[in-house]
């Protein structure tokens, strides 16, 4: 856990993990996990937790005799990414982009999310100071230079700035780099 998940900086306070997904794992209550699935599925569902804890109780996998990075997803899209993708710099032997099957029946498998093109432009302008759009011009000034094997977006630019796709996903918050940005006209009536 030690070499995983402590960061450089003490943000632990000398703890070896904790619950920000962001650097380590995201953890639920029982009761609010329940609360949220709820009455029908949330037995079924801790149930099958449980069975998934005992089963594996006490096993480790290895990789060239070495303790892995058990990475996981709530939904990969369909398929999994490089290490190298999506934590620069970094490759791991054994997290290659490998299909995944039946995920397309899982609810998360396609999610859509609404922005005003004024609120992307906000926020692109907050975060980079040389990008300056009109929000009606917003989706003409975006170009996606670079996908990653997976599909996802590596590389995009907006006006003359280049971003990494993970840096957009972390800026509007998306659940996925595998993204497309598209323009739906509402009228109000
Ligand atoms: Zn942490």
């Amino acid at each position: 856990m030690k070499k995983f998940y402590s960061p450089k900086e003490d943000t632990h306070k000398g703890a070896d993990i904790c619950t920000d997904p962001g650097h380590c794992q995201a953890w639920t209550k029982k009761e609010d996990a329940m609360a949220k699935w709820g009455t029908f599925k949330a037995l079924d569902n801790w149930n099958k937790i449980e069975r998934a804890v005992k089963e594996t109780e006490g096993i480790i996998i290895l990789y060239d005799k070495k303790v892995v990075n058990p990475v996981f997803h709530a939904n990969s899209g369909g398929m999994t990414e490089n290490a190298e993708d999506v934590w620069e710099g970094v490759e791991v032997p054994y997290l290659k982009s490998v299909k995944s099957e039946g995920e397309d029946k899982s609810s998360g498998y396609k999610v859509e999310t609404v922005f005003k093109e004024e609120e992307i432009t906000k926020k692109l302008e907050e975060e980079y100071p040389d990008i300056d759009i009109e929000p009606e011009n917003l989706l003409e000034e975006i170009e996606v230079l670079e996908r990653t094997p997976a599909g996802r977006v590596k590389e995009l630019k907006i006006e003359d700035v280049v971003i990494k796709g993970t840096q957009l996903r972390t800026l509007l918050g998306l659940r996925s780099t595998n993204s497309i940005l598209k323009r739906e006209m509402t009228a109000r009536l």
